[in-house]
């Protein structure tokens, strides 16, 4: 799970280099207000209720490699229980990581 805000010069998303499960939880760390250089003498002010959270990758695909890298030490029979198992884990990762976003994304502050 990665947090963003949205640039407002251009709309782009500009990623925070802090991880929090809550917007309360970031807030003890930056403070309800905070500040944000989106570019190079753009300085903004944001609040911790602007923050939003999104899913930081395709962990599915990497279950799946990692799997099948496992599986491969086993043998053909090996390989294809290995991409199964690997799915699987992939899928259970990002129903975890949907629910911290959403669980974040849920709450505010104000
Ligand atoms: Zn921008």
């Amino acid at each position: 799970m990665r947090l963003y805000i949205i640039c407002p010069d251009c709309d782009r998303k500009v990623y925070l280099a802090v991880t929090a499960r809550n917007r309360h939880e970031l807030m003890r760390k930056w403070s309800y207000e905070f500040n944000i250089e989106t570019h190079p003498g753009r300085i903004y002010k944001y609040n911790v209720d602007k923050v939003r959270a999104e899913r930081s990758g395709r962990s599915t695909g990497t279950g799946a490699l990692v799997g099948g890298l496992v599986g491969l030490i086993g043998g053909p029979i090996g390989v294809a229980a290995g991409t199964g198992i690997g799915s699987l884990w992939g899928y259970n990762k990002d129903m975890d990581e949907q629910a911290q976003v959403d669980y974040f994304n849920s709450i505010w502050v104000k």
